[in-house]
């Protein structure tokens, strides 16, 4: 909580004192500042450091009244007295403006032509100047030093942020802004006198300090010293002369907020900004704010391609793909090592590797490599060709022969017919998306506990909190706004206790930081469940009243006294014992985890250990307790609520219960496949065998990327009779297809998608999708008719209400009920309310209505280091891409801040093979073998080290083992045994 929100509060529960305002009496609390009271009565002050996000500082003067006092006094800061008498224009005090207002003018730097030229004309000082009849060129004061030019300098070194010192006031709002609202404690001050300038970290430039680029600073700032550069040559201009298209952000779950500003003279987006929501509140990370030119890019698909006769037999097209590149840092299957790109120069003033070093030439398709092999097509042409082999291979195989991958990046609509499609034009339950490889198993372990799969409460009721776990997570890099609520409830006095291999930036910011040894979750749980029942700090009521097993959970937890579990886990046992008691003395907790805890072969019991935790000590279903995983996609938890799962019907209703078939049959009108189809990666086994599928529709997912065993990946889909794959860029998967359908971006289509809190919010259509690309909706109803489907589905609207029908805990929800910011599921009166924070407050979803507690017993990961394989291999994802980064990677701020691959290591595994920061160096597995750039990190842990999966030209996944959780079905990702060696070492 911000100092503004406890004065809120504070306020809240004061008593009321009387003030007269420019004459309009007003009862306010006491503590209520004079400009919120004026702002009650309609008076407006103006303000330059002070905004309502931040707390008030009153060092600009600009809101000064007259209060009858000696001086005046800044309203921003100063409370109500009772009986006060305001007086907020008087002649004073506006000439005590106009002169504050022409100081801070005489020292502007002068700017070009237009004399409103800030990036959106939102500059709060020219506009005073405007007001006050102050025209920076003519006043009579004598010109400092800043509007010579001569002044604090420019900084020019963020690739999307550009800074005017000679501009800047010294408000301090975008210090606010990066501490109190980010948390990421960037900007400060340095100097004295007339140089003193914001400065980040220690006065470095913009672009090689620590600043993450989430653009709060180019928000708050009211005189245009902090601005955003244009990207793709589109001009920022003045709001008032763009398009605002209320929208949500296309990458996390998080689903922040915003309003996209849409230059439709040149038909793209201008800029984007946070708007308010009660999730989000205004704040976007770098890739909200920067990352939306990705559906400028010129590789978008705009034609239907149908595969050339001369390139079947089918396999991969290009030289990455194939596996057998030889321009650069590639990477192969079969251990030989591939010729170096640039790897020389290039390198930061930070030490980090610049742009160009030892990157691959590309870094994405190249289009004259793979084009060849495809000849556009008529959507005609195309559609028919889908329809016919897909039912071709129908008949021919029967059901199993056929299976889709559906998109967690696809609205809820597109999700739900996607499922529709292939159940009921196929009869068959193989329909899966990426939330197999997410949260496959916390949502295994959630149902078998809770009997819900979504979360019990939201990421800003971390506020509620006196404890919060973050766990097997990186939320600054991977759900950075509700990283923002951790760092800010902080602040407040919540305990942070933060769990994980890696020393993560939220290690920072935590009380207690646990770097457990990766794959001993379970251990260290149980140890801190078995301290907990040992100290007493269990909730008794609620384990007799709310739930059921705890005797045998206590049983399997007493087998891991801390002593044991620091031999497993690497952690001392008295920090076991201190995150056992700081829990357990909580009288809130809740716990947030990532794909830490779920991307293991033991993801499952991992989560079962959470919800043990919880509801041993009655932390569910009271605000600031629960258990929340932290979905990836934008729509993951939509994805899956709509059915795109092939154990569950819309709703999480099972396939393999009679009676929900039955009702599923009747609502679609046809016979469905009584039995659960295949996860990803079953189907990605099965079309090894000659039995398996045969034929699949593949809308919107990368597995050549995204999934484990890159080489198995490989052989699966060259082996397939028959892919289509529907994205918006030609992917390393579409290689493999024999039709590709270009479809429409997130950008271009309206649509729903529901939040990891279960926020159901519109994202509206921004632009025209380019050439004949189509929204993936539609294509889907196309192919739909054209297998026999009596589909004429008039718009994403008619969808969404179809599927309200089908899905309990959407129930009430309308698509012209969802509002600017969206509805909380479940929602018994979405007109009036926001839906429900806190879950289970009486009774689980659970057939009994009690959490069933199922203990774990710990398991080692599937493949340990030896002697040829040392490391310990963790993957995951950065701030600055998105998974298989299609998208990230084609925009211009992401790529320009991340372009490059690297493995991260500990300063001493590194030494000890001779790698220095920056060389490139070879990691290799059981399967694969890639090359990438060294960072040394001192993040990582001693024998560990960790490559985000992003990069195609090194592809984490050919290293990856595809050894799976038994119930969640979700691969290992987060542990492998690897070597790494400079690349001169022979493999
Ligand atoms: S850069 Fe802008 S927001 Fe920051 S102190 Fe200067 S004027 Fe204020
Ligand atoms: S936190 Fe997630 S949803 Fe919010 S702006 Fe960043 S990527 Fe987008």
């Amino acid at each position: 909580m911000t100092a503004v929100e406890q004065r809120a509060v504070d306020v809240r529960a004061a008593s009321t004192v009387s003030v007269t305002i420019d004459g309009h009496q007003v009862s306010v609390p006491e503590g209520t500042t004079i400009f919120d009271a004026a702002r009650e009565v309609g008076v407006d002050i103006p303000v330059l450091c002070h905004n309502e996000r931040y707390d008030p500082v009153g060092v600009c003067r600009m809101c000064v009244v007259d209060t009858g006092g000696r001086v005046f006094a800044a309203a921003c800061v100063r409370p109500c007295e009772d009986g006060m008498e305001v007086k907020t224009a008087t002649e004073e005090v506006e000439r005590s403006r106009a002169v504050l207002t022409e100081l801070l003018m005489s020292d502007q730097p002068p700017r070009a032509e237009d004399p409103k030229d800030t990036t959106t004309r939102d500059n709060l000082l020219l506009g005073l100047a405007d007001g006050f009849g102050v025209a920076r060129e003519t006043t009579e004061l004598p010109r400092g030093a800043g509007h010579s030019g001569s002044g604090r300098g420019k900084d020019s070194s963020n690739p999307v942020i550009d800074v005017d010192h000679d501009a800047c006031i010294l408000c301090d709002r975008c210090v606010r802004a990066c501490d109190d609202i980010q948390g990421n404690d960037v900007i400060g001050r340095s100097g004295k006198g007339y140089s003193t300038r914001i400065a980040f970290d220690l006065d470095d430039p913009m672009g090689a300090s620590s600043c993450v680029t989430c653009g709060e600073c180019v928000q708050a700032c009211p005189t245009g010293a902090l601005t955003n550069k244009s990207i793709r040559g589109i001009p920022i201009r003045p709001r008032e002369e763009l398009d605002a298209v209320d929208s949500v952000c296309p990458y996390c779950g998080v689903g922040c907020a915003l309003t996209y500003y849409v230059d439709r003279e040149r038909g793209a987006i201008s800029f984007a900004e946070g708007r308010d929501q009660p999730g989000s509140q205004s704040r976007l990370c770098v890739k909200g704010r920067y990352g939306w030119d990705y559906s400028a890019s010129p590789q978008r698909l705009t034609v239907p391609l149908i595969r050339i006769d001369s390139a079947y037999p089918k396999g991969p097209l290009s030289a990455d793909v194939r596996g057998d590149s030889d321009t650069g840092a590639g990477y192969n299957d079969r251990g030989r090592v591939n010729g170096g790109g640039n790897r020389s120069g290039g390198g930061r003033k930070d030490g980090r590797p610049g742009k160009d070093r030892g990157r691959k030439p590309g870094g994405l398709v190249d289009y004259d490599e793979v084009m060849p092999f495809f000849r556009e097509a008529t959507w005609d042409e195309a559609l028919d060709l889908v329809a016919r082999r897909l039912r071709e291979i129908h008949t021919a195989g029967g059901p199993g022969a056929i299976a889709g991958f559906g998109s967690a990046k696809c609205s809820n609509e597109e999700a739900y017919l996607f499922q529709k499609l292939i159940r009921t034009g196929f009869g068959t339950n193989n329909v899966d998306h990426c939330t197999r490889l997410c949260h496959a198993s916390s949502v295994f372990a959630l149902f078998e506990g809770v009997g819900s799969g979504a979360v019990s409460t939201t990421y800003g009721d971390v506020v509620n909190a006196d404890c919060v776990i973050i766990t097997g997570s990186n939320p600054t890099a991977n759900h950075p706004v509700a990283s923002s609520f951790f760092k800010q409830a902080r602040r407040r006095g919540t305990k942070v206790v933060y769990v994980d291999p890696r020393a993560s930036t939220v290690a920072e910011h935590a009380d207690i930081f646990v770097q457990l040894k990766p794959g001993t979750d379970v251990a260290f749980y149980n140890a801190v469940m078995h301290e907990i029942i040992r100290l007493g700090l269990v909730d008794r009521e609620f384990i007799a009243n709310r739930t059921s097993n705890y005797d045998e959970l206590a049983r399997t937890v007493a087998d891991y006294p801390p002593e044991r579990a620091a031999q497993i886990t690497g952690v001392d046992a008295d920090t076991i014992r201190e995150v056992a008691r700081t829990w357990g003395e909580a009288g809130a907790a809740v716990v947030y985890w990532g794909m830490g805890i779920s991307q293991h072969t033991t993801g499952t019991d991992n989560a079962r250990c959470l919800i043990a935790l919880c509801s041993i000590t009655g932390n569910v279903g009271r605000p600031g307790t629960g258990l929340h995983p932290l979905r990836g996609q934008n729509n993951v938890q939509g994805a899956s609520d709509a059915g795109l799962v092939p154990m569950f019907y819309p709703g999480y209703q099972g396939v393999d219960v009679e009676k929900i078939r039955l009702r599923f049959e009747e609502a679609w009108g046809t016979a469905l496949d009584p039995k659960r189809g295949l996860t990803v990666t079953e189907i990605i086994k099965s079309a090894l065998e000659p039995d398996g599928v045969r034929g699949m529709y593949m809308l919107g997912e990368n597995p050549f990327l995204s999934d484990p065993n890159i080489n198995k990946v490989r052989k699966a889909l060259s082996a397939l009779d028959f892919l289509v794959v529907q994205d918006i860029f030609l992917t390393e998967t579409a290689e493999f297809a024999d039709v590709i359908l270009p479809a429409t971006s997130y950008l271009e289509k309206d649509g729903t998608y529901t939040n990891t809190d279960r926020r159901v919010q519109l994202g509206r259509k921004v632009m025209d999708p380019p050439g004949q690309a189509r929204p993936d909706w539609v294509i889907v109803q196309d192919i739909a008719r054209r297998v026999g489907l009596d589909w004429s589905y008039g718009g994403p609207s008619e969808v969404f209400d179809e599927m309200v029908a089908l899905v309990p805990a959407y129930r009430n929800l309308r698509y012209d009920n969802l509002g600017l910011s969206g509805k909380l599921y479940p929602n018994a009166d979405p007109e009036h309310t926001d839906g429900t924070v806190v879950m289970f407050d009486e009774r689980f979803n659970t057939d009994d209505g009690l959490a069933h507690l199922v203990p774990a017993q710990w398991l080692p990961a599937k493949e340990l280091p030896d002697a040829e394989y040392p490391l310990v291999l963790n993957t995951g994802r950065l701030l600055e891409h998105w998974h298989t980064g299609s998208m990230t990677r084609r925009s211009f701020a992401l790529d320009a801040i991340s372009p490059v691959a690297e493995v991260y290591m500990h300063p001493k595994d590194a030494a000890d093979r001779g790698l220095a920061h920056g060389e490139t160096a070879r990691v290799r597995s059981r399967r694969g073998t890639i090359e990438l750039l060294v960072r040394v990190s001192h993040r990582e842990q001693l024998g560990n080290c960790f490559i985000p999966f992003h990069f195609r030209e090194a592809a984490a996944n050919l290293l990856t083992i595809d050894e799976i959780d038994p119930y969640g079905k979700i691969p290992e990702f987060k542990f492998c045994a690897v070597q790494v060696e400079p690349v001169g070492v022979r493999a």
